[in-house]
């Protein structure tokens, strides 16, 4: 048996599963999907392999309006540092807003907002238009320049919108961070980012409890030389400090601002934003998008990926606007196209398990977009709880953030969908900026569990590890072969770690996405996880993410991580962290079970040699299971960067568990 990801025998076990759900599980798009959807013409990704440049020139002189049209598609003359639509002018927030109004649909609402304790707030493209004029008058009489760095630290409100649209329209560089962050997180982003202003709020509610967010910030930000003004929106009324000369009050400074703002057009190349990775495999990365680039991928996915009909659909990316995900699918994208969405300020749990249904049934929503970590808590949960409300307005799902196993993905399907909805499971970075590799819903008959085929114009590969020649069926590294037009410009002031993460391994020009993956028979991707997260169990290569959907399998596993860990006699053996659903205890007899689970649907080899019951597991803020702590603490390690830990409880009690098991065998 070969060590090599490219060569992954097809006598591997692996292959079996895939064989099995090539044959059983495929779904082509119904057809009354097909007949009205944006796209139904499989030719479209021709069209766009025979000219990437000119195709995704072409479109984004369709889906925007630019101040001076691009006659430049790319500049390639000096990668990885690539520029697109170089000589064109446009203004993001102009796109998401005046083009609206000034067709006409001022009075159409973009965020159906729903507050935790059942407020209602519907803001329309008006409302929006003229707060983010006002906004943007407000920050620069406050200093604020373009070219500035401004912090958003706010939760799910609307301003958080309002703010980004204010910082594009005068030119400032957005640095939103996520509302779950800790204020040390914030001061640390706003120092490295020398930002001028930071908006934030007096306090944020979550589950009923109210924290005090300007006490916070200020306990942090006294250090911060470059901050000249902190703008806070009151939120939820609590008293908070203010300091004379750098604090204003948001509605004040609303009041007192010019209405009128004329959008300044800006260079396409010029930065719209910086935002920080997850933290899941390393340090976060502070990555910089900029303008015309940017708003081309993310308004050609969100039109075309969600089959998005802005005069009909009710859309609602279930994400926080602290994620890239949030950027693109929650604010640029919706507002780009003209979409009316749905915002949701709290928990899924709060204050019941079925609030996300109640929303969607209240609006009528449909589309939703979520994170498999929501699903699988859904499923926790229990399928009567969505069962109890009318979902049928729902036309299509989609996913992001990771790989979402078969039973997830079809428990959506039924549940959810009630069956008659398509999944687009859409894999992308905070790098990409938009979505890069998923079905087109219209046109791909999609196998759960597999992201499918890129998006037409971006050109995706799995190669081999030690040579980078592309892998036509079998496993491998992820890589996007071709620039494309929404890609990071770089790692803020990292110049040097931006090429050394993705463009050292096989040149300058072949953009190293850090994932593993698949490609079957049809061409299809499987995106297994981090680079990290394949093991090698005596030469055999295993995905955690397939002996994890393996160990779910079994009724009583809710949730599992898996990594490689050390060993003498297989080089590397599997190492599980399960939890189980409410009511299950462990016992040998669920050990045993979980092993024969994984026997039977993977082989003997991929047996976890260790089982390591959780009643949690780590996962980042953004919900996703940070598999290199859980290598750390296996191999007995001092734990790497923790910042974007959710919950540092967790690991804690992780360690006990370990260091007990370590006393047991002694
Ligand atoms: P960091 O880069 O700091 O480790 P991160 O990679 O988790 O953090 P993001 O940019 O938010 O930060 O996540 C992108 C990653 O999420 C992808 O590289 C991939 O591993 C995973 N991912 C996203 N969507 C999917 C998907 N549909 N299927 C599988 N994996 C996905
Ligand atoms: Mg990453």
């Amino acid at each position: 048996m070969s060590t090599d990801a490219g060569a992954a025998g097809a006598d591997s076990s692996i292959e079996r599963e895939l064989e099995r759900m090539l044959e059983i599980e495929k779904f082509p798009p119904p057809a009354g999907f097909s007949a009205s959807a944006n796209w139904s013409d499989p030719a479209i990704y021709e069209e766009a392999a025979t000219d990437p440049v000119g195709w995704w020139t072409e479109r984004s002189k369709k889906l925007l309006d630019w101040d001076v049209e691009p006659t430049a598609g790319l500049n390639d003359s000096d990668p990885p540092f690539y520029k697109w639509f170089e000589d064109g002018r446009i203004n993001a927030s102009a796109q998401c807003l005046d083009r609206h109004v000034a067709a006409g649909r001022g009075e159409r609402v973009a965020y159906h907002w729903r507050g935790e304790q059942g407020e209602r707030r519907d803001i329309t493209y008006a409302d929006l238009y003229r707060d983010v004029q006002r906004l943007a008058n407000a920050l620069k009489g406050l200093g604020v320049r373009k070219g500035d760095v401004v912090g958003i630290y706010l939760p799910m409100i609307p301003e958080v919108a309002v703010s980004m649209l204010a910082c594009a329209r005068i030119g400032a560089v957005h640095n939103v961070v996520f509302g779950g962050f800790s204020a040390e997180a914030v001061r640390e982003r706003m120092e490295f980012a020398e930002a001028k202003a930071l908006i934030t709020v007096d306090g944020a509610r979550r589950k009923g409890k109210t924290a005090p967010i300007k006490e916070q910030v200020d306990e942090q930000m006294g250090g911060v030389g470059s901050l000249a003004t902190i703008v806070v929106v009151r939120s939820t009324g609590i008293e908070c400090p203010m300091t004379e000369g750098r604090d204003v009050f948001y509605d004040e400074v609303m009041e007192a601002a010019d209405p009128e703002c004329p959008a300044e057009p800006m260079e396409a190349e010029h930065p719209l934003f910086i935002l920080y990775t997850s933290g899941s495999t390393a340090k976060p990365k502070g990555i910089l998008h900029t303008t015309g680039g940017y708003l081309t991928g993310v308004t050609a996915t969100h039109k075309y990926v969600f089959d998005l009909k802005p005069d009909e659909d009710i859309w609602w990316c279930a994400a926080d606007v602290g994620w890239v995900t949030g950027h693109s699918y929650i604010v640029y994208g919706p507002l780009a196209n003209g979409a009316t969405s749905v915002m949701w300020e709290g928990a899924p749990d709060y204050p019941h398990q079925g609030i996300w249904w109640e929303i969607a049934q209240d609006y009528k929503a449909t589309i939703i977009y979520a994170a498999p970590t929501a699903i699988r808590t859904f499923i926790k949960w229990g399928a009567e709880i969505p069962e109890k409300y009318d979902l049928s307005s729902l036309r299509l799902l989609g996913t992001v953030g990771e790989p979402i196993n078969p039973k997830a993905w079809l428990w959506y399907h039924q549940v959810i969908g009630g069956g008659r909805c398509p999944i687009v499971d859409t894999w992308w970075q905070t790098e990409t900026g938009a979505i890069m590799i998923t079905p087109l819903p219209g046109i791909t008959v999609t196998k759960p569990g597999s992201a499918t085929t890129a998006f037409p114009g971006v050109s995706a590969e799995v190669v081999d590890e030690r040579e980078g020649k592309p892998v036509e069926e079998g496993q491998g590294l992820l890589m996007l072969e071709q620039p494309w037009p929404s890609m990071l410009r770089t790692l803020y002031k990292e110049d040097d770690r931006f090429v050394e993460t993705y463009f050292s391994r096989f040149g300058r020009d072949r953009y190293l996405v850090g994932d593993a993956a698949r490609r079957d028979r049809d061409g299809y991707f499987w995106v297994i996880g981090r680079i990290d997260d394949v093991v090698n169990v005596s030469g055999h290569r295993l995905s955690t993410a397939e002996v994890e959907s393996a160990i779910v399998a079994h009724p009583d596993v809710a949730e599992a991580a898996v990594i490689g860990q050390s060993d003498e006699d297989t080089g590397q053996a599997i190492c599980a962290f399960v939890t189980l659903r409410g009511g299950n205890e462990p016992s040998e007899e669920v050990e045993e079970g979980i092993r024969d689970t994984v026997a039977t649907r993977i082989g003997k080899f991929a047996r976890p040699k260790r089982i390591v019951w959780a009643d949690d597991l780590p996962k980042t803020r953004s919900g996703k299971i940070m598999r290199r702590l859980l290598r750390d603490i296996a191999e007995g390690r001092a734990l790497g960067d923790v910042t974007t830990l959710r919950d540092p409880g967790v690991m804690q009690e992780l360690e006990a568990k370990i260091a007990e098991e370590a006393a047991d065998e002694s």
